[in-house]
This record gives structure tokens, sequence and C-alpha cells, in this order.
């Protein structure tokens, strides 16, 4: 991790996210308690808490991977609802990145990329090849475009993952612990990797509990326990001067 100037914020004034009053459940199960969250344009932001807190359930959400029952989700001024024309329309702006890669084994790196642009978007196979080839460079692996994912490392197969979504073009993207099955040496390649994707102003919202990663390119630092927002602060705030007993208690763990 070397660019400081990532620290620099892309934040707007506009609303790029929107949740109101959201609630969840599993069954029985309330697994997101009255969550209300409003993430700008260009707003990078963080989000950790202990292992089954609704870190998970709360992105997946944005994109309805699941389905919320209760309150609004907004993105980019479309409401989320079981409409699938919104959905749609919410899935082009919005990419995402797991913590297993979810590429495609069977085929190579460049086209895990050009699959969804060629049969989603109908875009020319030449042109969809060029995009691919451009965002494989920016996460610096244009000479594995040939490779299929086994043979390549963790990191890389991740910065993949990385480079197919942002062939979709989105304005938007999630990341789920994308650095949390990967060896330690590969860690700091994915994370150069969201930083520069940082300093271009994507409004990102990452679920990580790689505080380096937090204090470099974070606006803001979310605490998440028990299916509730516990506490949100700017980096610098949230680690020097947790408020709540459960961040206190979580940071101690981690850090
Ligand atoms: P986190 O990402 O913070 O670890 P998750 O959002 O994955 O948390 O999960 C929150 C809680 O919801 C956990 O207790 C988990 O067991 C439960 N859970 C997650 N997915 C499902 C599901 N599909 N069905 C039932 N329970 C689930
Ligand atoms: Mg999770």
């Amino acid at each position: 991790m070397s660019n400081a100037s990532a620290n620099a914020s892309k934040k707007t004034d506009e609303v790029a996210i929107q949740l109101n009053g959201v609630h969840k459940w599993y069954g029985q199960f309330h697994v997101l308690k009255n969550i209300n969250l409003n993430v700008q344009r260009g707003e990078r932001i963080v989000i950790c808490g202990p292992s089954g807190s609704g870190k998970s359930t709360l992105i997946r959400c944005i994109n309805r991977l699941e389905e919320h029952q209760q309150g609004d989700i907004i993105v980019d001024n479309i409401e989320l609802t079981g409409n699938l024309k919104n959905i749609d329309a919410i899935r082009r702006e919005v990419g995402m990145c797991f913590q297993h890669f979810n590429l495609f084994p069977h085929l190579s790196v460049l086209e895990n990329c050009t699959l969804a642009p060629i049969w989603v978007r109908k875009m020319p196979k030449k042109e969809a090849e060029e995009i691919a080839m451009h965002y494989l460079e920016r996460v610096k692996i244009p000479d594995q475009a040939g490779k299929f994912p086994g043979q390549l490392s963790g990191g890389q197969q991740q910065r993949v993952a990385i480079a197919r979504s942002l062939c979709m073009n989105p304005r938007i993207m999630l990341f789920d612990e994308p650095t949390s099955a990967l060896d330690p040496e590969m860690i700091a390649e994915v994370l150069d990797t969201m930083i520069e994707l940082a300093e271009t102003g994507m409004t990102m919202l990452c679920v990580t509990h790689e505080m380096g990663f937090a204090r470099k390119v974070a606006d803001r630092v979310i605490f998440m326990d028990g299916g509730e927002i516990i506490e949100q602060n700017e980096p610098e705030e949230f680690f020097n001067n947790p408020q709540s007993e459960r961040t206190q208690k979580f940071l101690s763990q981690i850090l």
C-alpha cells in the first residue's frame, strides 16, 4: 500500500445509496435491524464487525442478492422493490466482489471479463475485449489474459474479479471481504488495486477487517454488531476514540 493521496476524499453532495429503516429476517432470525445509511457519490465506506453481525447481508441487500422485508433501499435514485426492471437497472450500476472470487473456471481470464459485456450488454466482442484489456492493465495483469483462473494466484484471481466487475462500468462497487481468503503476501496487491479504484472517485462499500486500508481510504468506518449499526465515524475518530463498548472490544481483538 503506497499511495497516500488516496486519503483525499472524492465525496460529493449527491446521494448514491440510501437505506431508510431497513429490516430483514431469515425466517424468525432478525438479521438487519433498522438500518439507516446514506452513502454519498464518491464516498468510501468500510464496514466492519464480528462474524455473523449482518455485514454480508447488508451489502447483498443493496444489489438484491438478498431481499429486505421492511424499509426502503434506493440506489442511484432507483428504489429497490420486487420490480424486476428496477433490480436490473440497479445491477447495472453496482458491481460486486466476493471473498471467493467466483470466476468461471472453464473460461480464460479475458473471457471471464467479456462474458457479461457481450451477453448482457450486447457489446461487440472486439470492443468488449478492448475494454477488458484496459481493466486488466489497470489491475496490472494484462499478461494473464489468456490463462485460466486455476493457473493464477489467489491475488491475481481477485484482481481479475475486480477487473471483470469494472468491465460493466459500475458507478458503485461493493466488496465483501475481498482479501480474507488470500495468503498474507497477496493481500497488499489486492488492497493496492482497491486503493487505486478509490482514487478514481468510485463509490465504494467495503466489508473488510483490513484496518490499514480503512485508515488510508475510508471516508467513514461503520461498525455493525447484532444486525445493527452500532457506531460510525471518520477513521481517525473511529480508531482513536471509539464510543461504544462493543466497538472498543471488537477493535481490541483485531488491532
Ligand atoms: P457477516 O457477514 O457479518 O458475518 P452475515 O450477513 O453473513 O454476517 O450473517 C448474519 C447472520 O445471518 C448470521 O447469523 C448467519 O448465520 C445468518 N444467515 C446468513 N445467511 C443466511 C441464510 N441464507 N439463511 C439463514 N440465516 C442466514
Ligand atoms: Mg460476511
